[in-house]
């Protein structure tokens, strides 16, 4: 509305066109007005964008790695590298920000392949056989070259292939059959274990768990968050994809746990692991 969203056609064309634009993130049949705050989000955005392209050279992404513990014994078996961002001015930017940023502007590749090296030496340098579970995207996964990547990556650091885990989200899947297969049996070849990340906050076709060589499930919290309240059905989803996952010879973990009680209920459905923050 003029002449209070801009005085000139370009002012009220951007205005509107920032409206569109929230208007369509907030689903369908919405209207938005302009509004300032919507400016200074573009303006993040924007900002946040141009940062993200210097941050991997300029060391300020780095790995945090969050453990992932066996149920039956309490041991620590793995600890999955976690991306993050530290800006120099706006401090700690979420993944949850930053990972869809990088997607779009297509430098999500080099991100994953410097975390995947990066992990790979760290893990080489830890005691036993503790593994590392790296996240893929769907742009990495679909890249033709990533199973090389992967065998340079095992290759310079020295790690044992069965001590990298890559973790996957279903949305592999909404790529061509053919090539995700051809990539399902690269990497198999090289000895790396596969899990499928974020389990049933997706399509949870049973079609992905009947074909793909996952040797893992991950168990989203979205399952897990309110489990020992009366009337919460999560226990019920939780002792179906456990059962299925034994079924089908994987390992289960449930990821978020953040409180005993939580973690009393894993052990009696009988998830392998667990991961998350007690507090
Ligand atoms: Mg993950
Ligand atoms: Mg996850």
């Amino acid at each position: 509305i003029a002449p209070y969203d801009g005085i000139d056609t370009d002012e009220i064309v951007r205005s509107a066109d920032l409206a569109l634009y929230a208007s369509k993130g907030g689903g369908r049949g919405q209207f938005r007005f302009y509004s300032s705050d919507l400016h200074a989000q573009a303006e993040r955005r924007r900002q946040i964008e141009e940062d993200l392209r210097d941050a991997l050279a300029q060391d300020q992404i780095y790995l945090a790695y969050q453990p992932v513990v066996e149920t039956k014994t309490n041991k620590v078996i793995a600890l999955e590298s976690l991306m993050r961002w530290e800006h120099p001015e706006l401090g700690d930017i979420s993944p949850s920000i930053f990972i869809p940023i990088a997607e779009e502007i297509n430098l999500i590749g080099a991100l994953g392949d410097w975390a995947l090296k990066t992990a790979c030496a760290a893990a080489a340098q830890w005691p036993g056989r503790v593994r590392v579970a790296v996240n893929v995207s769907p742009a990495q996964f679909g890249n033709p070259a990533f199973s090389s990547v992967v065998a340079q990556a095992l290759a310079t650091s020295e790690l044992a292939p069965d001590r990298l885990e890559l973790e996957l989200t279903e949305s592999i899947f909404l790529a061509d059959d053919q090539s995700n297969d051809a990539m399902f049996a690269a990497l198999k070849m090289l000895g790396v274990r596969l899990a499928l990340d974020d389990f049933g906050t997706g399509y949870s076709s049973l079609g992905y768990l009947q074909k793909a060589p996952f040797d893992k499930v991950k168990i989203d919290q979205t399952f897990i968050t309110g489990i020992n309240e009366p009337g919460n059905r999560n226990a019920a989803i939780i002792k179906a994809i456990v059962g299925l996952a034994e079924g089908l010879g994987m390992e289960t973990t449930a990821e978020g746990i953040e409180a005993h009680d939580e973690l009393d209920a894993m052990r009696k459905l009988n998830v392998g692991s667990i991961q998350g923050y007690i507090y």
